[in-house]
């Protein structure tokens, strides 16, 4: 980056180390050219994607409505609510790391299934039965024959 004193192009990183619990990097710079001293943070953009829903509307990320969906697939079921938000993180996690500003529904929902799958087959089930929306019992019953295998 440019010396915020004269503008000039080469610096050099003479100190760098790791603050805020590791998740930010703090460099100490100097200017090659008027060997002026500045600093500078460096942190991970933690962003997460806008939803492109299947009728291409574009709608804010919903932590909570995520939740829910985990929480009536999976109610009365025997898990943990731990397990629950190491996989709710583990999704929130990939969404940061894409990158993306917009990501589908479906790619979500798809990283809900394989998740659910994890943790305990009948919520997938229920996940996937509305999810999917099996237009047959053909194709309900294809599914967990799948899952037994
Ligand atoms: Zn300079």
């Amino acid at each position: 980056m440019h010396c915020p004193f004269c503008n000039m192009q080469d610096t050099k990183v003479i100190d760098s180390r790791l603050v805020g619990e590791g998740y930010q990097v703090r460099r100490r710079r100097q200017c090659l050219g008027c060997l002026e001293r500045f600093t500078t943070f460096e942190t991970a953009e933690l962003v997460i994607p806008h939803v492109i829903k299947r009728d291409s509307r574009r709608v804010p990320f919903d932590e909570d409505k995520l939740r829910r969906s985990f929480l009536k697939a999976l109610e009365k079921r025997p898990v943990s609510a731990d397990d629950i938000e190491i996989e709710i993180s583990k999704i929130l996690s990939f969404l940061r790391a894409t990158g993306e500003r917009e990501i589908s529904s479906e790619l979500i929902g798809s990283h809900v299934m394989a998740a659910l799958k994890r943790l305990d087959k009948v919520a997938y089930i229920r996940f996937a039965s509305v999810y999917l929306s099996f237009a047959s019992i053909e194709e309900f019953s294809e599914e967990i024959e799948k899952l037994k295998h």
